[in-house]
């Protein structure tokens, strides 16, 4: 699949437009606690690798965030070997790929984690306030509640992005990245 990048500078305006709720949750809880555990920043990470943050800009991002927390050396030592990894930079060089919808429906988040998907993971409570500040209300946030009820996460998520978007999505959500995408092309059409 191929991904155009994307700058730092951006990065705020596409997680309010363009990020799925489990990437937005995510990068919200990133740049409010300047901190998130391994799981987020595997899922958080990758995402962002994928939709075209450059291993430059990743650091930064991270850094710019984490050193608020625990200061620059820690990070350098503790957290910036793991970002290039993911990059692909360090120990085996593999290319890591981003998390399908399917793999993080399936993951399980523990105390304090931010990872996971939030139609399968959240409460119900969390999850409407959350889809409340998508603007998703009235009878489109009942139908994907419903789904939720039902288990069916993915038609959740897809429903949210026809919301949103005022324009429907045949081929459904199975993907952070695609739904990404997704959003851009019809944001930029
Ligand atoms: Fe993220 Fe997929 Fe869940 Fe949507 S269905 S919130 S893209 S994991």
């Amino acid at each position: 699949k191929e991904f155009a990048e994307i700058c730092l500078k951006d990065i705020d305006q596409l997680a309010s437009n363009s990020f799925p709720l489990c990437m937005r949750h995510l990068f919200g809880k990133l740049r409010e606690d300047h901190h998130l555990k391994h799981g987020g920043r595997m899922q958080l990470g990758l995402f962002l690798k994928g939709v075209g943050l450059k291993l430059d800009d990743a650091l930064a991002l991270w850094k710019m965030e984490f050193s608020q927390k625990i200061g620059t050396e820690r990070f350098d030592k503790e957290y910036a070997y793991n970002i290039r990894h993911n990059y692909g930079k360090e120990g085996k060089r593999t290319d890591y790929i981003p998390y399908s919808c399917q793999k993080i429906i399936s993951s399980t988040p523990g105390v304090g984690d931010h990872h996971g998907c939030p139609y399968r993971h959240f409460s119900e409570e969390n999850l409407r306030a959350a889809l409340g500040k998508m603007g998703v209300g009235g009878h489109a946030l009942d139908d994907v509640m419903d789904k939720v009820r039902n288990r069916h996460y993915q038609l959740a998520c897809t429903l949210t992005f026809e919301a949103i978007h005022a324009a429907s999505c045949d081929t459904g959500i199975n993907h952070p990245n695609q739904y990404f995408s997704q959003s851009q092309k019809i944001l930029k059409s």
